[in-house]
């Protein structure tokens, strides 16, 4: 059996709490991959929009995800970047008919199982740090270290208004704050692999705590409970 190059780590929670930017510090400093697969969802409600396709036609949601060349490739820092059909759409992956269509695709159990099968494949080797909602609960129940991360919606709404501030766009707080909580709402109340705590899971709450604190407590776990590698 081929060498692990590390252990994986999964890291789970709502919308807005942070996940990429605490998950790719992580990935910096252990040297390991960083997959955010929220972008494999958002790059198919990406598609779903040019092709006018309705997000509640399940069966052609599913027949599009399946017709898509989905690849991956390193990005800046330790992230990877997920391409469909060759390209990469940037930062229309940020856009609020993204968002509000890859949660609601999300529900598709079709759709969810494409999405599992080429996350455990991406992570199969080790040395990767992967979140998104369900990767502790159902693409890596047996991974080595699970963390969810939490925040009121409030708190949540007002870093992403701070964030899209610090790059030169327009923050409606009220809107940030709604479409947070409909997609919390969405990402908890699905049948197929609603956001929940694993049980095994490390919860850290980051409503009072900034991230230099998180990212020290995470780096903390992980010494503690991985061995070298
Ligand atoms: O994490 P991000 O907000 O970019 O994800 C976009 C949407 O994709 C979420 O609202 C969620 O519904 C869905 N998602 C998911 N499972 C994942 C990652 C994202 O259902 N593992």
């Amino acid at each position: 059996m081929a060498q692990k190059k590390g252990i994986l780590i999964a890291i789970d929670g709502p919308a807005g709490v942070g996940k990429s930017t605490i998950g790719k510090a992580i990935a910096r400093e252990l040297g390991y991959s960083f997959i955010n697969t929220g972008e494999m969802y958002r790059a198919l409600a990406w598609k779903l929009l040019a092709a006018d396709i309705n997000p509640e036609d399940e069966a052609a949601v599913s027949g599009l995800a399946r017709s898509l060349k989905w690849s991956f490739e390193k990005g800046r820092g330790a992230g990877l970047r997920t391409l469909v059909d060759g390209g990469y759409p940037g930062v229309a992956l940020r856009s609020e008919a993204v968002s509000k269509t890859s949660s609601a695709i999300a529900k598709n159990a079709a759709v969810r199982e494409l999405m599992k099968e080429m996350q455990r494949k991406l992570g199969e080797d080790g040395g990767i740090v992967m979140e998104g909602r369900d990767i502790g609960t159902v693409v890596f129940p047996d991974a080595e270290l699970k963390i969810y991360l939490d925040a009121n919606p409030e708190v949540r709404a007002r870093r992403r208004a701070a964030q899209l501030e610090r790059e030169g766009y327009p923050a409606d707080y009220a809107a940030i704050l709604r479409g947070i909580i409909s997609r919390d709402k969405n990402d908890a109340g699905r049948r197929h692999a609603p956001l929940k705590k694993a049980p095994d899971s490390v919860v850290i709450d980051t409503s009072g705590i900034g991230i230099t604190e998180v990212l020290r407590r995470v780096i903390e776990l992980v010494r503690k409970r991985c061995p070298p590698i």
